[in-house]
């Protein structure tokens, strides 16, 4: 017979149960709570490394500004934003191009160091989303859930942290992208140590430059790192009550230019929520798509290939031939 789940837990269980989650997001003690019949709200224990997250911002006020540092910064945003358009979400979840195994690792390690979890948790999550958009199941819906909920706060709820492997049949087949998925810390970590190798490199062997080590750890692993977290939760929540609604989607999602600069190329939701299927998303020739671009060179050099187009009926549907 099994245990009933609602046993108060030792503090020695309850203290392995919170590292092993940390350190293996599948991880689950026979004797916790199945995270599906918790209640949906902030979990502090689980939430604590995207709370060191944003308190390492405030060591800015400690290591100062410098433009050499905020540049590195910013390309780091865009790099790795790049591969959560372009892979977490446009590959991944949506399989709307063909690349190698070698090539979906590398770009779901580099979506990985964003520290917006495991590529087949972020995936599944959002294949879910598509699914039941702004219905009440629909765990980030500024509609359903309110703004702040949807924007941060499912993130932090015990009940959305496992990965759902029955909607990723097509992804769980690979061991390496599992063991990204399981062990989701590693590379966030690793990526910190290569910022401080590199910032150690620059104040020791460019100090003309006047960056030092901690200042460019600050800046490119907790500053770059939160700014790109939220810039991506700004589709769950502002691109689905902010902007113009091209399509009648049975959702709430919106077209946004400003979104779209800041998430390249994201902010075109409701052409997205109208067709999920294609590599591109701003479906006109003015509207910026970014991702939509880089993944057009790295088809150009052979690294991906059979990019999906939106087809001519959706076009005209909303009202364009472009
Ligand atoms: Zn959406
Ligand atoms: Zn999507």
């Amino acid at each position: 017979m099994s245990k009933p789940n609602h046993q108060k837990a030792s503090p020695l269980a309850t203290t392995g149960r919170v590292i092993g989650q940390w350190l293996d997001s599948d991880f689950r003690r026979e004797d916790s709570p199945d995270p599906s019949n918790l209640p949906d709200k902030v979990n502090w224990e689980r939430t604590l490394p995207f709370i060191f997250l944003h308190l390492g911002c405030l060591a800015v006020f400690w290591v100062g500004i410098n433009w050499t540092v905020v540049l590195a910064a910013a390309f780091l945003y865009l790099l790795r934003m790049f591969a959560i358009t372009g892979f977490y979400h446009r590959y991944f979840s949506h399989r709307t191009f063909k690349t190698s195994r070698v090539g979906q690792f590398l770009f779901a390690a580099l979506g990985n160091s964003s520290m917006q979890r495991g590529p087949l948790w972020w995936a599944s999550t959002h294949r879910h989303h598509h699914k039941h958009s702004d219905e009440e199941v629909d765990v980030h819906s500024p509609v359903q859930h309110g703004f702040a909920w949807s924007h941060i706060g499912w993130l932090t709820s015990m009940k959305n942290f496992p990965t759902d492997y029955e909607r990723i049949p097509d992804l769980k087949k690979f061991p390496e992208l599992v063991f990204l998925n399981r062990y989701d810390q590693v590379v966030p970590f690793v990526y910190g140590l290569v910022m401080l190798a590199i910032g150690a490199g620059l104040e020791h062997f460019a100090p003309s430059l006047g960056v030092t080590m901690g200042q460019f750890f600050i800046w490119t692993f907790f500053i770059s790192t939160t700014v790109l977290l939220h810039g991506t939760l700004f589709i769950n929540s502002l691109a689905h009550v902010w902007g113009k609604r091209r399509y009648d989607t049975t959702d709430d999602s919106r077209n946004s230019y400003l979104l779209a600069l800041i998430t390249l190329g994201e902010g075109w939701h409701n052409n997205h929520h109208r067709y999920p299927h294609s590599a591109r998303q701003g479906f006109r020739k003015r509207e910026f798509d970014p991702t939509y671009y880089g993944l057009k060179i790295l088809s150009w050099l052979g690294i991906i290939w059979d990019l999906k187009p939106v087809p001519q009926r959706v076009k005209e549907e909303g009202g364009t031939t472009q």
